[in-house]
């Protein structure tokens, strides 16, 4: 069967500040799909979570990637849920919709957008992951070690069928005409890879697929608030879909890289620097708005049909994880706006900071 996950999440209201959306909120957008998307059958499956302050809905359906009416759902969802959140005063409601009509597509109007079509394994099993605080280039670093590094992936030399590697889909999003892409392969153009993706504010990794059989393996979000808003509303926090076992790297080979905890931008007001920790499924934000945080729930799907979710960093290890996690973000806290723990200018020009400095450059002059 031919069937296609679309994961469509926003920031559509929160309580406290940014900690999460409200249980009515979430119960309203649930209700909104199930009734509209579920029962009238325009899907055939989904699953409503939050991570922070975002919420996403997971569905699976026939109607290929970018179908109007699929994402005219989510969209319909999130402003039924929007009208919950003003309700109840909720902060930053309807933030993240950009747009007052919707135009055929939610890619450009503010929700994060990851989709795949393919044809079911006998058995599928896949990960989707949901990051807050954060921005799409936090996946760079953990899609390169989990489809390119053997020393994060066995896969790569214990599989024969992960053996000819992977194609890497890499979008510059700076670039704001219309889609720029670049594709490489993994391994033979690694150091091409790896050149992009340590730029995580420009190059993001769209998609990912098998070079032995052509299938996707990775969908991830590239949407930039800013280029869209032309200003800063809020960070464009990323979510993404990994089909896992068989051609793909296993379950635990994805997951492996995000032991490290590595230093992302986002955290308070989308404008330093702190390390990504791995936490649970609905899980909030709260230190210093943060840290950044991902959160990751497995899933099979036959006939379209979803298992419940697994919250794959709910386990020892992962407690552990996030205790070192928290020190590297107290460590990198104790420089307040010193250096690399805020963002650079460029990253800020949207923001209140353009009018100081244009304020101080006035009364800057050169000595004679
Ligand atoms: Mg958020």
């Amino acid at each position: 069967m031919r069937i296609t996950l679309s994961v469509i999440k926003a920031d559509i209201g929160s309580i406290g500040g940014h900690i999460k959306p409200s249980q009515a909120l979430i119960a309203r957008v649930k209700e909104f799909v199930e009734e509209e998307g579920k029962k009238k059958g325009l899907i055939e499956d989904f699953y409503v979570s939050h991570t922070g302050d975002d919420i996403a809905i997971l569905m699976s359906h026939k109607r290929g990637e970018g179908n109007a009416d699929v994402h005219k759902l989510a969209w319909d969802a999130f402003r039924a849920g929007t009208e919950v959140a003003k309700a109840q005063g909720l902060y930053g409601a309807g933030q993240d919709l950009l747009k007052d009509a919707f135009s055929g597509n939610v890619k450009g109007m503010g929700p994060a957008v990851a989709e795949m079509e393919f044809e079911e394994r006998p058995n599928e099993p896949f990960l989707f992951f949901a990051a807050d605080k954060t921005e799409p280039g936090a996946f760079n670093l953990p899609l390169y070690l989990a489809f390119a590094d053997p020393m994060y992936c066995a896969g790569l030399i214990l599989s024969p069928s992960m053996a000819q590697g992977f194609k890497f889909t890499i979008m510059d999003v700076n670039y704001t005409e219309g889609d720029r892409i670049i594709e490489l392969n993994a391994p033979e153009e690694l150091y091409d890879i790896a050149a992009l993706l340590r730029d995580n504010e420009r190059f993001v990794v769209e998609k990912i697929h098998s070079r032995r059989t052509g299938e996707i393996a990775v969908s991830a979000s590239t949407t930039r608030l800013h280029n869209i808003a032309g200003k800063y509303v809020g960070k464009d926090d990323p979510v993404m879909l990994v089909r896992v076992q068989g051609d793909f790297p296993a379950t635990g080979e994805v997951l492996s890289a995000f032991s490290i905890g590595h230093y992302v931008a986002g955290f308070m007001r989308g404008s330093h620097n702190g390390p990504l920790m791995p936490v649970k499924l609905n899980s909030t934000t709260s230190f210093f708005d943060g840290p950044p945080v991902i959160s990751c729930a497995a899933f099979c799907v036959h006939n379209g049909k979803l298992t419940e979710a697994v919250d794959c960093f709910d386990h020892p290890f992962w407690d552990y994880i996030r205790m070192r996690v928290a020190e590297k973000a107290l460590e990198i806290r104790r420089q307040g706006f010193s250096g690399p723990a805020m963002l650079h200018y460029s990253e800020l020009e949207y923001g209140g900071i353009v009018e100081k400095m244009k304020k101080l450059e006035e009364r800057f002059r050169v000595r004679s």
